[in-house]
């Protein structure tokens, strides 16, 4: 317990010097423990702490885990096979892996046919990196988002992406993108960048959701 108490301070320490330089609210931006491949124990610890919602990156082992802990949310932050979509809705309460219209299309019919109701993130690839990561290219963004709002049981939160690490002007790119499209809808949209290695980049450019692995956890296992 200690440990993680001592990484969960360290962390909140940088988290808010990030947003004092930004001239930010720190309890603006949110903090997405992630857990992949870490065990239940320190998932327990965590919620001890008060944390109630963690990433997975994997359907199965996020599933195994929502099961062992029903008091708890989890959110799925990896890619998502179409064959997977019935197990993720089951078992997540967000993906933040939407990227292409069979799949939101598909996840819209799962969910009305099991009665759920899911948040739903759009993931972007602005830096043609897709083949890595995954995520939608700016110009198959109208077509996804038509995907999303004709599903009445898709609620989307907002955007989440992976920029290129390091790299201040990608994740400015990618706020700016998200700013545009509030505008153009006409509500607001959450923007999920940032991980252990450049929270303070994302926290400069303006990201509501923070998505942390090893700072919060340490190292993860096999
Ligand atoms: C693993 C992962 C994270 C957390 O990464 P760390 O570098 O351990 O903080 C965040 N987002 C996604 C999509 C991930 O796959």
């Amino acid at each position: 317990m200690t440990r993680l108490l001592d990484r969960v301070e360290a962390l909140r320490a940088r988290i808010t010097r990030a947003c004092e330089a930004a001239g930010r609210d720190p309890g603006a931006v949110e903090l997405l423990p992630v857990s992949k491949r870490q065990p239940l124990e320190l998932i327990g610890e965590a919620a001890a702490l008060g944390f109630t919602r963690f990433g997975e990156n994997y359907v199965q082992e996020g599933a195994d885990k929502a099961k062992a802990r029903p008091d708890l949310d989890f959110t799925l932050l990896g890619p998502l096979q179409r064959n997977k979509a019935k197990p993720a809705l089951e078992a997540f309460a967000e993906i933040q892996t939407v990227d292409r219209v069979e799949l939101a299309q598909r996840l819209g019919r799962l969910a009305e046919q099991l009665g759920l109701h899911r948040g739903i993130w759009i993931q972007m690839d602005l830096w043609h990196e897709a083949s890595k990561v995954g995520g939608c290219a700016e110009a198959d963004l109208p077509d996804l988002l038509e995907a999303i709002q004709a599903a009445p049981r898709l609620d989307l939160k907002g955007l989440m992406a992976i920029p290129p690490p390091e790299d201040a002007n990608a994740f400015a790119q990618f706020a700016g993108l998200r700013d545009a499209l509030e505008q153009r809808l006409g509500r607001s949209l959450r923007l999920s960048m940032g991980m252990s290695g450049d929270l303070e980049t994302a926290i400069a450019a303006g990201s509501d959701q923070i998505r942390i692995g090893t700072a919060f956890f340490g190292e993860r296992q096999n």
